[in-house]
């Protein structure tokens, strides 16, 4: 699990990557949920105020090639003719980021640029700016109950007490 120091090494280190690429976005458009913290973090390093939210939930169907992403809403607005940033925790396959570049193209962008913090080696598309690429399953901070909630064997800190919440949750759904 990335420590809280990796994530702002990761977010700084974006925030160079497109310093020196002389890219500074008019808005960003985060990929709900994952997304959402590092684009909060991200925004606050480059003074990005606009920031907008696509929800994107990769759906799994039955047989594992029909796996694949679902628009639930696109919270945007006023995007014609912005430098756009869409960003993600990760990019695994790279189909949520190929997905949601291309809801925000339809709004006509001048354009649209991708980052997300990790980027897994075999995503058939990188995003244009990341930190690192790892080949491994990655529990981000803001997403260890998520996690946990649905495999109870993951070894996280403070996994007792979170499951004792779950406990007392069945208790009152009763
Ligand atoms: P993709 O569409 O690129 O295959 O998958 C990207 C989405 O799946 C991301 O929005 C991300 O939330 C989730 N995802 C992919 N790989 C990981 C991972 O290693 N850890 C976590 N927590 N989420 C992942
Ligand atoms: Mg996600
Ligand atoms: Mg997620």
């Amino acid at each position: 699990m990335p420590s809280w120091n990796e994530i702002e090494e990761g977010v700084l280190t974006i925030a160079e990557k497109m310093l020196d690429d002389n890219f500074v976005p008019d808005m960003i458009v985060s990929i709900l949920t994952g997304g959402v913290i590092p684009a909060k973090l991200i925004s606050d390093a480059l003074g990005i105020k606009n920031l907008k939210y696509v929800d994107i939930r990769f759906y799994k169907g039955v047989k594992d090639r029909e796996n694949k992403p679902i628009v639930r809403a696109i919270y945007v607005n006023d995007v014609e003719a912005k430098k756009v940033l869409v960003i993600d925790d990760v990019s695994d396959t790279g189909e949520t980021l190929d997905f949601a570049g291309n809801i925000i193209a339809m709004f006509n962008p001048l354009v649209v640029r991708t980052a997300t913090l990790f980027v897994k080696p075999w995503s058939r598309k990188y995003p244009d700016y990341y930190y690192k690429i790892i080949d491994k399953w990655i529990i981000f901070p803001w997403d260890k109950w998520e996690i946990v909630r649905e495999n109870n064997e993951v070894e996280v800190e403070k996994k007792e007490r979170f499951l004792e919440i779950l406990k007392k949750l069945k208790v009152q759904k009763q």
